[in-house]
């Protein structure tokens, strides 16, 4: 699909996260719910994270944790919580050793949202949901979802 500016993406990023929350409550869930976010820079994925965690209740700003890799923010009325990776400035596995990346996919009650996540290499889970997301025009993106199940 197509969206035409920020707030549609965030629109977007708020419906994928309200549709998680009726799955979490329908099934139980084996670990936790990834989504790999692909795609250059501004292309918008830091914008559908934005509206995804406020989708999930949080309140909070979403900083881009670009030079911090990793951010945790609590999931208002569940015990889990949201991470947020930004592998931009990873070059290799060794780079993404201590940050603990299995045990947040293993994490039934979490989410993990992560941007350049073609970088996870050997890391990157089996089930999990792609988005791609490309640069169309000054504000027109395409995002294009692929779950993986
Ligand atoms: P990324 O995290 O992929 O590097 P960001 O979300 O940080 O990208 O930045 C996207 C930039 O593109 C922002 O400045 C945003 O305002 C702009 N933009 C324009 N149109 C859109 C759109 N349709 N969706 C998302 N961002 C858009
Ligand atoms: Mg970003």
């Amino acid at each position: 699909m197509v969206t035409h500016g920020p707030q549609e993406t965030q629109e977007f990023g708020r419906q994928v996260a309200a549709h998680l929350k009726g799955e979490n409550a329908a099934y139980p869930r084996h670990g936790a719910a990834v989504y790999c976010l692909t795609g250059e820079l501004g292309a918008g994925k830091t914008t559908f994270l934005q509206g995804f965690a406020r989708g999930l209740g949080i309140t909070s700003r979403l900083l881009s944790p670009t030079f911090i890799i990793v951010r945790r923010y609590g999931i208002p009325g569940s015990d889990g919580f949201l991470y947020h990776l930004d592998l931009y400035r990873v070059s290799g596995e060794h780079d993404l050793e201590g940050l603990g990346i299995r045990e947040m996919i293993d994490d039934h009650s979490s989410v993990v949202v992560i941007e350049w996540a073609e970088r996870l290499g050997r890391l990157l889970p089996a089930r999990r949901t792609d988005i791609g997301f490309e640069v169309m025009g000054e504000s027109a993106r395409k995002l294009t979802v692929t779950p993986h199940i």
